[in-house]
């Protein structure tokens, strides 16, 4: 074994090889150490060592791999609109091209040209924001879980935040509510039962310690049968009439283009004149991860004040971003923001992507395709319920067991569905940029498994 183990190279020798002249020499260094100790543990384990020569390609290949990016693009065939895991919404590339120039060059995010003096960056989205949903100011940071820590924080440190036990809920990543008000200084009063909290429930609360009533929405889960929860409109006006803070936390929220009836929108909650109202830029909105926060004035400024938005401002990446995005809507532009021209597709529409898919797969040998009609989700935890009719693909392989399938092509980029045995690509949310790639990806897969 020793005399084995002796054949290992040094790390200093490899260090000293000249294709490695131009390399960063610590990040070599740890990739070589860490190869040649890989080496150590599979020469103990019987695998014999490589030759000299070998041992650096390898070493030079992880180094190449160590320094290209991991991040790469994939074709959603899930029909799941914003898929978390997907990067979410997905962002306009008419809109990321028209704030290109801003991003690269100098610009007014904070400059106020007619005074000559510093300006305000949140002054770029609040005006937008108020002709939208006719509230006085509003303020945006870095995502809705944000928002809902400074506004615990400005306005409930050490005192009650009520709340229904029905809406103290997790979202993915292990963000809870009761977690983040306990983080953010706030002390839950929380009231009613999981299924059932009744008015009177939030007026028996009410007491000296308390700062305010917020509503959260039950965004990504649905209750049914013996269950009750408050109306906002009424939590708002009992709020209102024992001068403490209404807050709804809508979740995604969505200000037009959503086919759904089964929430509120935005415009509709903005009507009955909240506090406070907060909301995320990357679910529904369909702009970039952003928490929007709009209500009264004296309150957005209390929120300006607290030195923990320091923390959570948001980025000029961001507010360029949001900014074009709420441009879009106000010029009804609703085909430039992806998530809603997704949602928007016509049942022709479908069908036509469908039957251009179907025609550059059919041909392929050994590739077995129909047109099937499916059900796409709105995702992000969104509209839990709802399904969206949609059309797709669903086929498989002679030759190819489906589960080996859907790894080949997940692992060239493309994320599927499997269900009874049979691929399933839904083509709401494929562009028909990529039906080519789709094409390429089955046949280089073919002729793989062909040889
Ligand atoms: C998604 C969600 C959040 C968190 O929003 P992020 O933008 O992901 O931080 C908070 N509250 C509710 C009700 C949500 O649905």
């Amino acid at each position: 074994m020793r005399e084995l183990l002796s054949k290992l190279p040094k790390t200093d020798k490899i260090l000293k090889e000249k294709i490695f002249s131009y390399h960063n020499m610590l990040l070599l260094k740890k990739i070589t150490q860490s190869h040649i100790e890989k080496l150590r543990q599979d020469a103990i384990n019987g695998i014999q060592i490589p030759c000299y020569e070998a041992i650096v390609n390898e070493i030079a290949l992880i180094y190449k791999d160590t320094l290209s990016s991991n991040l790469r693009t994939l074709i959603n065939a899930t029909g799941v609109i914003t898929q978390t895991n997907l990067g979410r919404s997905i962002f306009s590339r008419e809109l990321l091209e028209e704030i290109t120039p801003l991003l690269c060059e100098y610009n007014n995010l904070e400059y106020d040209l007619q005074k000559g003096q510093r300006g305000e960056r949140y002054q770029h989205i609040s005006k937008l924001i108020s002709a939208i949903f006719d509230c006085e100011d509003s303020i945006v940071v870095n995502n809705n879980a944000s928002a809902v820590l400074l506004i615990v924080n400005t306005f409930a440190k050490e005192k009650e935040v009520i709340i229904s036990r029905g809406e103290l809920i997790e979202i993915g990543g292990s963000f809870r509510i009761p977690e983040v008000i306990s983080s953010a200084g706030g002390i839950l009063k929380e009231i009613g039962s999981t299924n059932k909290t009744h008015l009177i429930d939030y007026k028996n609360a009410i007491c000296e310690e308390s700062s305010m009533i917020i509503k959260i929405h039950q965004s990504n889960f649905k209750q049914i049968g013996f269950t009750q929860q408050i109306e906002f409109e009424e939590l708002s006006k009992l709020a209102k009439d024992h001068n403490l803070i209404d807050y709804y936390d809508v979740g995604s929220g969505y200000i037009n283009g959503i086919p759904t009836k089964n929430e509120p929108s935005l415009i509709d909650i903005s009507k009955n004149k909240p506090s406070l109202v907060s909301f995320s830029g990357d679910k529904l909105l369909g702009g970039p991860q952003a928490g929007i926060i709009f209500g009264k004035k004296d309150l957005i400024d209390k929120l300006k004040k607290n030195h923990l938005l320091r923390a959570l401002r948001v980025d000029k990446f961001t507010i360029f971003a949001l900014e074009a995005t709420l441009r879009a809507y106000l010029q009804n532009n609703l085909k430039a923001i992806p998530t809603i021209a997704m949602f928007k597709q016509s049942k022709e529409e479908l069908i036509n992507k469908s039957q251009t898919l179907l025609e550059l797969l059919k041909d392929i040998s050994n590739l077995q395709c129909r047109i099937i009609s499916l059900f796409s989700k709105a995702g992000a935890g969104s509209l839990p319920q709802e399904e969206f009719p949609s059309y797709g693909i669903a086929l498989h392989h002679r030759n190819i067991k489906t589960q080996t399938l859907n790894e080949e092509i997940r692992q060239k980029g493309l994320v599927a569905r499997v269900q009874n045995d049979e691929i399933l690509l839904d083509v709401r949310c494929i562009s028909p940029t990529a039906f080519k790639k789709i094409q390429n990806i089955f046949l280089q897969i073919d002729s793989e498994y062909g040889k």
